[in-house]
């Protein structure tokens, strides 16, 4: 596919940086790989805008992947940023932010009577499924396909995020008895949980699934799937992991649990907890967290965990979460998810706009979408059309099919008009596009 745009800065960045970083980025869904072109190599973010070092301005539906819910360079939490640092960056002691931070997680999601600080997302989940392993002294975690739990070489078994967009079944590197305890399951199927307790008896540590996921595009949880799986898990004596790094904070003040109610074991959290920094969290049952080094034998540590800056960031972006703040995300979400959908209709383009709370994709299917296998039927090489369209039209979407866009607080009318003028084009290069 040819662009008839450039981004000669970025472009002259990605070639360095492909010199001295394999495929020239941190994480592999950056660099543009599912849809092509150059990756833009962004210099400064305000409120919904990025500007890339071309010197473009962008309305970003991407928010750092989700943690930038007030927008970019939000003032208040630049300002606790900035009173933090002045402090120092990190001591490798306890201080008062973690604790307040723990206090804040622990007030908002009822379920969390203790929680712990990590760095990112693999962490708490990584961490998480130690601890229930060292709680209930069983070895097999149950996951399911297209849910994406961060790195971790267990739950790198049919995951969704990069993983799903490459269409790698599995990683190299990931060991056979590694992988060999985990059980991977279709998506919102409780049958197979009830087959999968009754094949491995008293073997099943948890079931860790997303709270409502948007790795493999959003694909929320069928009615009563989640309930089902907490009852089979405690039926069975094993825990129910519900990881809400994407979900927490965002589809609701207390996320997804705020939605659906169903009560966990363990939870994770991470991206909004951050405000943008490297924080991230697991917490749930007092019992089970009781098991936790130092005050139970299960062992966990971070050389950062709790880090100042990262606490005071989440903590200050946190308390700006109130509920005018979630109210103002799903009326912008709302807003959003109809105008691409007229778009694409207007154009005669199958499509489904798949929302959980504010959380949403576009499928560019009109077939039912339940699970991963249905997620992957869509027409891929039409959202690459309609990714570049709005590219080229200053909205950044992600650079993939099988991700969730983000909105935030700061998305006003203005950036709301300037996806709306966009849409009629990217519809049209969706109509137009040819596998
Ligand atoms: N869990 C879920 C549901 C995620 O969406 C992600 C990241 O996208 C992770 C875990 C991993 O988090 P991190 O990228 O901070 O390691």
């Amino acid at each position: 596919m040819a662009y008839s745009y450039e981004a000669p800065v970025s472009q002259s960045l990605f070639d360095r940086a492909s010199v001295v970083t394999p495929g020239g980025v941190n994480s592999p869904v950056r660099a543009f790989r599912a849809v092509g072109g150059t990756p833009r190599f962004m210099v400064s973010g305000t409120g919904p805008y990025l500007t890339d070092a071309d010197g473009r301005e962008y309305v970003d539906l991407v928010c750092s992947w989700g943690p930038m819910i007030l927008g970019h360079s939000h003032p208040e939490v630049i300002a606790a940023v900035q009173e933090a640092v002045s402090r120092g960056t990190s001591f490798g002691t306890p201080g008062e932010g973690e604790v307040a931070l723990a206090e804040e997680i622990v007030a908002r999601i009822e379920p969390v009577e203790q929680v712990r600080l990590v760095s990112s997302g693999t962490e708490a989940t990584m961490s998480a499924i130690r601890l229930a392993r060292g709680f209930t002294g069983r070895a097999k975690v149950v996951k399911f396909a297209g849910c994406y739990h961060g790195h971790v070489d267990a739950l790198l078994a049919a995951a969704g995020s990069g993983v799903a967009t490459f269409g790698l079944p599995d990683t190299p590197g990931v060991t056979g008895a590694t992988a060999g305890d985990t059980v991977v399951l279709p998506y919102n199927d409780l049958d197979a949980v009830r087959a999968a307790f009754a094949a491995h008896p008293g073997e099943i540590a948890c079931v860790i699934t997303e709270a409502s996921p948007g790795n493999m595009g959003v694909v929320p949880p069928a009615d009563g799937f989640n309930a089902g799986l907490k009852e089979l898990c405690a039926a069975n004596g094993a825990l129910y992991i519900s990881d809400e790094v994407m979900t927490g904070f965002r589809t609701s003040k207390a996320g997804w649990y705020g939605v659906d109610g169903v009560r966990p074991d363990l939870m994770t959290f991470g991206k909004v907890m951050g405000g943008g920094f490297p924080a991230a969290a697991f917490g749930g049952r007092g019992d089970v967290m009781a098991h936790l080094a130092p005050a139970g034998p299960v062992y966990q540590a971070g050389t950062l965990s709790g880090n100042p800056i990262a606490t005071a960031a989440g903590l200050a972006q946190l308390r700006l979460l109130d509920d005018a703040a979630y109210a103002k995300i799903d009326a912008v979400s709302a807003e959003l998810r109809s105008l691409v959908g007229d778009a694409l209709t207007k154009e005669g383009v199958a499509h489904t706009v798949s929302a959980a709370s504010n959380m949403f994709s576009v499928f560019f299917t009109d077939q039912p979408l339940r699970d991963y296998e249905d997620a992957k039927k869509q027409d891929v090489f039409r959202f690459t059309a309609f990714f570049h369209s709005m590219l080229e039209q200053g909205v950044y979407l992600p650079p993939s099919a099988f991700e969730s866009w983000f909105v935030s607080t700061a998305h006003d009318e203005r950036a709301v008009e300037r996806i709306a003028a966009a849409l009629p084009a990217a519809a049209r290069a969706a109509s137009e596009a040819t596998a």
